[in-house]
């Protein structure tokens, strides 16, 4: 419970309309996209890179825990308060400061949503490209907060490689630069860097200069059916090694496969192994030529069927049952936790059948939908958490899935972040004294622990 004049001094700050504290309120920001939930005593939903300030300068003194919010989506169990105190939420502030097409960047407030800014800035011909699933909800401070990517970092790369600067309020409430407004920047440390990922845990990002691209002129989709797994995985090697570098190389297993079709009636062929989808994009001369390639690889690699998009419609059809992948497994059953985990590329066939053996061996069921041209895979684990014995069994199953995925020479996160969901399993990634560092940071922005505490660090 926070002090009624405290709570009454952090309702002077916001208004009365942007301080939230019914018990429907506190119900509603308690939880995210993961499976813990934990009540705060209030919620403030800030306007301004000031108010953000004078709200940390009060939980600083009194020692009030602060949880960060974007949209809830993580999986992670980020924004779940787990200490009570304030949830800081930021969907209010969301507005798109500034566009510059001749200098290809864009400022904007933390709460802006992935998809509104990428239909902004393709009005002046650019191209914002990190594409996390959940573009139409989640936010761009979110999206830095974890680092999102999506299908397109194949070729475009995370949020990370399009930052130019931020604002961050620190936790006793300075405000402090990161970066600046230019692509080339290598004065002083690479503070950017060091916010992006951080989970809200050293900092409430306020503002954000983002990196824009030109919008490619052209681009195509081949979807490839394949009866067999690994005539699928082959086929990524070869198109890997022959240095064509698609946008997105998507791979789905037959769980996935068949929990789509049952749901959305796309047309996709149920007794099918595996899928790829693959996206090339570049000038309108080259990039049919490029699309043949790949549907070329595909074939001599055992593909059953290929298709090619013809044109925009089309290609929004091969990606609806991608997009729609997610939702479609959450209904399957009562619970589902989106892993996420990475290996290198090479190592993504053994990777997929490795998890296809242990979820059998577990009794789980696991669907595997996998960002194949970066090695980064999302087995999608449904289960019924109010069962104590399938909960043990999906337990075991994810520790098995991260032993597997580090003796690959992989990672516990490609996308998604660490939170509460992978605190304890850090040591299999980190040695003691990278573990210390980040403490010692961690203690050096946030002496008093206040800052999304109990995640990550
Ligand atoms: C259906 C679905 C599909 C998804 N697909 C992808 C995907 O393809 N790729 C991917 O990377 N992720 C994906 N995600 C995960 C999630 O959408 C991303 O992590 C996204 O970046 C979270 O944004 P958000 O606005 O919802 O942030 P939230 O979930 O609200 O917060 C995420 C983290 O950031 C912190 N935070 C939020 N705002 C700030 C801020 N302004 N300052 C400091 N810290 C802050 C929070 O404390 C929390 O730790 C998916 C999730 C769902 C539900």
């Amino acid at each position: 419970m926070l002090k009624e004049e405290v709570s009454r001094e952090l309702r002077d700050i916001v208004g009365g309309q942007d301080y939230l504290d019914s018990p429907e309120d506190l119900v509603n920001y308690s939880y995210d996209a993961y499976l813990p939930e934990a009540r705060p005593d209030a919620v403030l939903l800030p306007r301004s890179t000031e108010q953000v300030a004078s709200i940390m300068r009060i939980a600083h003194r009194e020692s009030i825990a602060v949880t960060p919010r974007g949209a809830g989506t993580n999986i992670v169990g980020g924004t779940v308060p787990m200490r009570g105190g304030i949830v800081l939420c930021f969907t209010r502030m969301n507005r798109i400061l500034e566009i510059h097409p001749e200098d290809r960047y864009a400022v904007v407030q933390p709460g802006v949503v992935n998809a509104q800014l990428q239909s902004a800035v393709a009005r002046f011909g650019l191209f914002y490209p990190p594409d996390p699933a959940s573009l139409n909800v989640s936010t761009i401070g979110g999206n830095v907060a974890e680092n999102a990517g999506g299908p397109r970092a194949v070729k475009y790369g995370v949020t990370r490689d399009y930052l130019l600067g931020l604002s961050v309020v620190l936790a006793d409430g300075r405000i402090i630069q990161t970066g600046g407004r230019t692509t080339k920047n290598v004065t002083g440390y690479d503070l950017t860097a060091l916010f992006c990922g951080s989970e809200g845990t050293l900092g409430l990002i306020t503002e954000i200069v983002v990196r824009l691209i030109c919008k490619p002129e052209a681009q195509r989709s081949i979807q490839a059916i394949f009866s067999d797994l690994d005539g699928a995985g082959q086929a990524v090697s070869k198109i890997m090694a022959a240095g064509i570098v698609p946008v997105a190389l998507e791979l789905m297993d037959s769980t996935v496969i068949r929990l789509i079709e049952e749901s959305q009636k796309v047309g996709l062929p149920v007794e099918a192994e595996g899928l790829l989808l693959i996206q090339v994009d570049g000038s309108e001369e080259n990039v049919m030529g490029e699309a043949q390639k790949v549907a070329a690889f595909c074939q001599e690699n055992g593909a059953r069927e290929v298709r090619v998009s013809k044109d925009p419609k089309d290609e929004e059809l091969l990606w609806f049952a991608r997009r729609s992948a997610f939702g479609v497994m959450a209904r399957a059953r009562p619970n589902c936790i989106v892993e996420d985990v990475t290996v290198p590329v090479s190592k993504l066939p053994a990777m997929v059948r490795s998890i296809v053996a242990l979820a059998k061996a577990r009794g789980v069921t696991v669907g595997v939908l996998a960002h194949a041209g970066d090695g980064n895979m999302h087995p999608l684990i449904l289960f019924d958490r109010r069962d104590p014995q399938e909960w043990k069994k999906v337990e075991s199953f994810t520790r098995d899935l991260f032993e597997k995925a580090v003796e690959f020479g992989g990672t516990l996160s490609g996308e998604h972040g660490i939170g509460m969901a992978k605190h304890e399993f850090l040591p299999m990634v980190m040695n003691q004294e990278t573990r210390e560092l980040i403490r010692q940071l961690k203690a050096c922005l946030d002496p008093k622990g206040i800052l999304n505490p109990g995640k990550f660090v």
